[in-house]
């Protein structure tokens, strides 16, 4: 992209909202000039003087220029001039695009053109699978969605973003389109669920008879860049996990909640098996990390610690049951608890904090709820200060770019915007718009995360499909993990030398480090996106 020129204006390229403070980012001086689609100046605003910004190495304003009716704008800073567009409910297509992107990552089964279009594609990894330790036991797992830019399916990943998608449902369920052309669309349940139930449903097939989870279901290495259906190397079930099996212990004792009223046998077959997870897991107490067999080469997700897996299937169990014990457990796990809004793959208690603040609330009881809702809080005041530090109000301190930086990112937001609904303060607000419009071009790459949308967008993601259908655009709907500082290929580190964290990014296929896509990164995405359609209907 070094050849094309960026502007020194950055905006949402999806647009913004009549409800909402507009914000653009400035890399001059002011003052900012709005016209109007006849050249008529709306109002002129006298904006800060642009400072330095540590992650990104810019001298930079992020400006609030106020509310402006719906209409088509120029911003006009120096020499400089961007387009904008402010419309009502501007963000429904990339909400939808967002849930739509995970329909894409959908496994053993085709995509039908009359749902994805020129992304078609036949049925893909439909074979039996060998269970790795016996590969004398044969099993039939179809489903699941691929996880990444690989074609793996991992169950505790599996977990968390289905995690995200019931919760954005739960709190914000207006703000979810129910008209997504799926499959399942107009069968009476709304489509984020209809969605995440394909997810559900694999994940109840990764069950071991005795109750605990298979960690993944995988190949051996990573297949080539080569599509879904072409990919007929022998996929193993490896083996089982603590962590796997707690996460989908926890996962599936929430969606037994979300789902009863739709269909009461699937919910009870979810919390039958959540169940004999956390049974498992008691007869089971010695913890071993999951590692890679010998001769396994595909994602390790390799969690070192099972406490916060721990907490959060607690938390559900005792939401879906009211059953003491396992208050009781959460109760003695929150003690060595921390990272309460944290909600990725790796650690989760995140997820049994909105378990208990908006599940459970008071009914969580002192300690899970008083005690715990404090810690919330007081995160988020930090959360809210790195944004403050940050010269595009970005919720990531610079020197914590790392592989998949979308995903503290967009989980920071999630917290701001639980952290104004558990208080009633909005004056965090602004800074959950800044990561909304982060992922969608106001940031120092001048670049769209989400592959499909904006002027500057992500073409090359390292996504099998998108990078061997022989179609130019991207599979359409999928977030980029962004900007990655931390640990880099050789290769990557030779073509960005010392590029600033915020900036070491490649828009190119061979860039995992900073181009993967990851279904765990969409669901995210789609909670805040989820929340903000909803201020801005
Ligand atoms: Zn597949």
């Amino acid at each position: 992209m070094e050849n094309i020129y960026i502007s020194k204006i950055r905006i949402n390229q999806t647009g913004y909202s009549d409800a909402l403070p507009v914000t653009a980012a400035f890399l001059m001086p002011g003052p900012v000039n709005i016209r109007d689609k006849n050249g008529n100046t709306v109002k002129t605003v006298d904006i800060p003087a642009p400072s330095f910004d540590e992650a990104s190495g810019d001298d930079v304003i992020l400006a609030d220029l106020g509310i402006l009716p719906e209409g088509e704008y120029d911003l006009e800073c120096g020499s400089e001039t961007r387009h904008i567009s402010v419309k009502k409910d501007p963000w429904q297509d990339v909400t939808d695009a967002l849930i739509k992107g995970l329909y894409y990552q959908r496994c053993g089964c085709g995509l039908d053109q009359k749902y994805a279009g020129k992304f078609a594609h036949p049925a893909c990894h439909t074979a039996k699978v060998s269970v790795w330790e016996d590969m004398s036991v044969i099993k039939s797992v179809p489903g699941g969605w691929h996880d990444a830019g690989d074609y793996g399916k991992y169950v505790g990943p599996g977990a968390v973003t289905v995690a995200h998608m019931l919760y954005a449902y739960e709190l914000f369920g207006e703000g979810c389109s129910d008209d997504l052309n799926i499959p399942e669309t107009g069968n009476g349940v709304p489509d984020i669920l209809n969605e995440a139930r394909f997810e559900l449903e694999w994940i109840l097939k990764m069950q071991r008879e005795d109750g605990a989870f298979y960690h993944k279901l995988t190949k051996a290495r990573f297949a080539p860049f080569i599509m879904p259906q072409d990919d007929l190397e022998p996929e193993y079930l490896m083996p089982v996990s603590h962590c796997a099996t707690a996460a989908a212990c926890a996962c599936l004792s929430l969606a037994y909640r979300v789902y009863r009223k739709f269909d009461e046998a699937f919910a009870d077959s979810m919390l039958k098996a959540s169940l004999a997870a956390y049974k498992w897991l008691d007869e089971n107490p010695d913890f071993v990390p999951f590692n890679n067999p010998e001769g396994v080469h595909t994602g390790q997700y390799g969690d070192k610690n099972l406490g916060d897996e721990l907490f959060w299937a607690s938390c559900e169990l005792f939401a879906s049951t009211g059953d003491e014990k396992y208050k009781e457990s959460a109760e003695k796990l929150f003690a060595d608890a921390s990272h309460f809004t944290s909600y990725g793959w790796a650690d989760v208690t995140g997820l049994g904090s909105i378990c208990c603040l908006f599940d459970l609330k008071e009914k969580a009881g002192d300690i899970l709820y008083s005690k715990l809702k404090e810690r919330f809080i007081g995160e988020c005041h930090k959360i809210s200060e790195i944004c403050e530090r940050s010269g595009y109000d970005t919720a990531l301190p610079a020197d914590r770019y790392m592989w998949g930086s979308i995903l503290p990112i967009m989980s920071n937001a999630m917290s701001i915007i639980l952290y104004e609904k558990l208080t009633g303060d909005e004056s965090y607000r602004k800074h959950a718009l800044s990561q909304w419009n982060y992922a969608l071009g106001l940031n120092a790459l001048d670049i769209c995360f989400v592959t499909g949308f904006g002027e500057r967008r992500v073409m090359n993601p390292h996504h099998r499909p998108s990078g061997s259908d022989g179609i130019e655009d991207p599979v359409p709907g999928l977030i980029s993990g962004g900007p990655n500082k931390l640990y880099n290929y050789p290769q990557t580190k030779e073509k960005l030398g010392d590029a600033p964290a915020a900036k070491c990014f490649l828009d190119e296929l061979p860039s995992a480090d900073t181009n993967e896509i990851a279904i765990y990164w969409n669901s995210p995405a789609i909670f805040v996106g989820a929340f903000f359609r909803l201020l801005s209907r």
